[in-house]
This record gives C-alpha cells, structure tokens and sequence, in this order.
C-alpha cells in the first residue's frame, strides 16, 4: 500500500524564492489548462439536454495531457508572455496537468455514483491567496536525497530537511508543500509491504462518531472532544476578530491574516495529532472496527452540524482504514441505514424516533435502559458482524 510520510523543510532565502517562482509557474499551468477545459465540459453540459443537442452539434472532446502539454508548457515557453516557464522544472508542470486529470475524474465518478463519499466537486482555479501551494516531482525528475540527507530538487537546489523519523523504503515521489503559516514540508509516498502486522487480538468494536463525545464506543468508553481543541479554536475565533476590525490595505491587516493562518493550522495540526493517536489506539486494541457510513449518517443531522463535523469525521475513518490495512486488522463501514437511535441493541425492537436531547432511553420491548450512543455503537458494530458473515457466504443475522 502507498503511504505519505511528511518532514519539514528549511530552505533558504535563494530557495524560497525558487519554490515561490515554482509554485507559480505550477499554478499557471493548472489555471491555463482549466481555462482550456472549462469551455467544454461546460457546452457538454448543455449538450447533455436533448433539446440542446440539435443546435449544438456533436459531443466536444477535452483537450487530452500530451495536447495540453505540448500547447501550454512547450509551445508557452516560446512566448513572451510564458517564456519564464523554462525558468523552473518541467516535470511537476506536467504533473499538476494529471493532478488536473485526476481532480476532473474524481468529480465525474462522483457525480455519477461511482466514488462514493462525500461529492468532489469540478477543480477550481488556483490562486496565489491559497493558503496551501505546492508542486510534485516524480521520479523521472531526478531529484534526491543528498548524502548529506538534504533534498536536492532540479533548479531549485538542495534543501534542508528534519528527518524527524526513518522513511521505510526508497520513496516514487515528492510533493514540497508551503502552508499558510509560511511553513514548508516535504512529503514523500512509499510504497509499503504489510509487514507490520500486529499478533491478533480478539476485541471487535463499533464506533459511533457524534456530536457530544468525538467518539463512542460499544464497550461503553466515551472519546470527549479533546479540549486543547476547544482552546486553539477559540484562539483562531479571536485572530478573526482581530483580523475583521482591521482596515483594509493596511500593514496591520496583512500582519493580523497571517496570524489567523498560523492558528488555522494550529487547529489543523491538533486535530490531526488527536486523529492519530486515536485511531492508532482502536487499530491497536481491536482485531476488526466498524464505523456508520457517513453519508448515510449523514441523514439526520443538520446542515451547520456538518460542515463542523464532517471533514474531521472523513478524514479520521481514513486513518482508521489505511491503518487496518497496515496492521493487518478488518475495517468496515456499515453503509446502510441503522437508524442506530431507534433500534434496541438487546432485542432489535424498533422503538420509534426520539428527539437529540434524549440521551437515554429504554426498550418499551424487552425494558433495557440504554445509553443513546452506546446503544448505536452496539448497533454498529453487530450490523457490521452480520454484514461482514454474509459476506463470507454465512447466513448469521444479528439474534431477534
Ligand atoms: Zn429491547
């Protein structure tokens, strides 16, 4: 399986600004080709309509790489308005234009069913106010690890890295990264065996993901929401403040933007840390792990609920998947819908809705007192039993 492993970087004042010159040319790149397909998906759209489809004439192709690339990259360099395009490595050009590729499949697949999760929408212009630039080189674009362990990347030189743990194999690629807080990362993908997997262990768990515990779990342990969180969120809500009574144009404003940047990923890297840790500890401690889709989750709850929640949520039952995989453990999502609040985890009774404020609850069937979280994780985790006997071709149902 490929795995990201991540350093910072150190460059210098001569090598900042080649990366800066790098991401920019990377960036045009990207938008140029946008540019170019933009116009066609978009009258393809309209083609889509049969009434349309008369007037418009026959299906338009999109421009295809070796095409984009020879137009935007090769031909551009020659014009004077593209012609510091040379100026930096051509290879992770034309890797933004498969990155490019990549980013318009996964919206199509999306859009018709066939990536499931939450929907990707249609790539979107760049922008040097982005708060994350980067550029990826791959392997045809001699780059390396110096003897001294520094990166040495093409026309930009060779950098300083913190290797701040051993990369397990020689990497295919690397992407240097600069963040919002003016911080720059190296991240490379490695190719790894499964030789780490764990000696098996006989606990299964099901996870209920909510809104007042990050977590809870079907042996009744509750996971809060961690409160250093709490503590650099609302250092981030004050920075915004700070930042929406400065003026415009003013030295001030840019200085208070930066500052709301760093506690951005301040709460991005604290949330990371505490995803990690987690989900290490249940991949740890279990032999299989079930969690409710979350899309089918996702039913219930509010809108503003899940824009909080959501990518956090996403981004965690990742690691927990990556890391079952690695470790030699079963992941599941039960991706049909439990109505895990509903439904008694004793006896299967379907006891009817109850509102959010209702924490607990018995069974009108078989009278069991049930905690409302635990009882869905309990829920989660025999859905995701039976699905996963079935699967083996067994006929075992959750008892009735
Ligand atoms: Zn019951």
């Amino acid at each position: 399986m490929q795995l990201r492993y991540t350093y910072r970087l150190y460059p210098d004042g001569d090598q900042r600004a080649a990366l800066a010159r790098l991401f920019g040319c990377v960036r045009v790149v990207w938008n140029d080709a946008l540019a170019r397909q933009n116009p066609v998906k978009a009258s393809n759209k309209l083609l889509g309509n049969p009434i349309k489809r008369v007037a418009e004439g026959p299906y338009q192709r999109v421009p295809k790489n070796a095409d984009l690339s020879r137009e935007l990259i090769a031909q551009a360099k020659q014009t004077p308005e593209r012609e510091w395009l040379s100026q930096v490595s051509a290879v992770p050009l034309q890797q933004t234009l498969r990155d490019l590729d990549q980013a318009w499949k996964a919206h199509e697949d999306s859009k018709t069913g066939k990536r499931k999760g939450a929907k990707v929408g249609a790539p979107r212009f760049k922008s040097r106010r982005d708060q994350r630039q980067s550029a990826r080189f791959t392997a045809n674009a001699r780059w390396k690890i110096t003897r001294a362990g520094k990166l040495s990347l093409p026309k930009i030189g060779d950098v300083k890295v913190i290797w701040s743990r051993d990369l397990p194999s020689a990497p295919a690629s690397v992407t240097v990264i600069r963040d919002a807080a003016d911080r720059y990362f190296a991240s490379f993908v490695v190719e790894t065996g499964t030789g780490e997997v764990l000696p098996e262990t006989t606990p299964e768990v099901g996870i209920d993901l909510g809104l007042s515990h990050f977590a809870v779990l079907s042996d009744g342990t509750k996971v809060a929401n961690p409160r250093f969180l709490h503590r650099v969120e609302r250092r981030l809500k004050k920075a915004q403040r700070a930042l929406s009574r400065k003026a415009k144009g003013s030295a001030n404003r840019a200085k208070a933007r930066r500052r709301v940047a760093r506690a951005h990923v301040r709460v991005a890297d604290a949330r990371k840390d505490f995803h990690h840790q987690l989900s290490t500890r249940f991949i740890r401690e279990n032999q299989a792990v079930y969690v409710e889709d979350l899309c089918v989750k996702g039913l219930g709850r509010t809108k503003l609920a899940k824009s909080v929640h959501d990518a956090g949520w996403s981004a965690f039952v990742h690691m927990l998947q990556y890391k079952a995989t690695r470790y030699g453990r079963y992941f599941a999502k039960v991706d049909r819908f439990l109505a895990s609040s509903q439904t008694c985890s004793q006896c299967w009774a379907v006891d009817g809705p109850k509102p959010l404020q209702v924490r607990q609850w018995s069974c009108k069937a078989c009278q069991t007192l049930h905690d409302r979280d635990v009882n869905a994780a309990r829920i989660v985790l025999a859905a995701g039993r039976a699905d996963r006997q079935n699967a083996c071709g067994g006929t075992v149902r959750p008892a009735a």
